[in-house]
């Protein structure tokens, strides 16, 4: 199934509880087959004493019929960073909507445990995939710009 991005990708910048830091935000529609499939946020921390890792929101939904509705919204995430004892950056199934606890979009928030036994997950790795490979933020971020 060939992805593409949405027209209306957003980014912004907020500063880390913990740190300080700079942490940069990125969202946009990821379309497959021309039509709205999943809606990511990626979030780029620049922590001053950790790792510099992304953590990627992807929703599946139903998109663009009618007024919102948030009932069939199914949420995963994943980590990408630096892992010890493995070369380059790996992916890392986590809570999904931490950084929107309160929000409907998510939907069902999966957990680890809950997103490994699921039978969309292999469409949110492809996902996810898409978005570290070509979302410029976060590919900038873990491959370096
Ligand atoms: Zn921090």
């Amino acid at each position: 199934m060939p992805l593409t991005f949405g027209p209306d990708r957003q980014t912004r910048e907020f500063t880390c509880d913990c740190c300080g830091a700079p942490i940069e935000r990125a969202w946009n529609f990821v379309h497959a087959n021309g039509a709205p499939y999943a809606l990511y946020y990626a979030n780029c921390y620049h922590h001053r004493d950790q790792d510099h890792d992304a953590w990627i929101d992807v929703i599946f939904g139903t998109w663009g019929v009618g007024p919102d509705q948030w009932d069939d919204h199914i949420s995963f995430a994943c980590r990408v960073g630096p892992v010890v004892d493995r070369p380059g950056p790996a992916s890392t199934l986590v809570t999904a909507g931490l950084v929107n606890p309160d929000g409907p979009l998510f939907g069902h928030k999966l957990d680890r445990e809950a997103a490994l036994q699921h039978p969309r997950l292999p469409e949110f790795w492809q996902v996810s995939d898409f978005v570290l490979e070509n979302d410029p933020l976060v590919r900038g971020h873990i491959y370096g710009r």
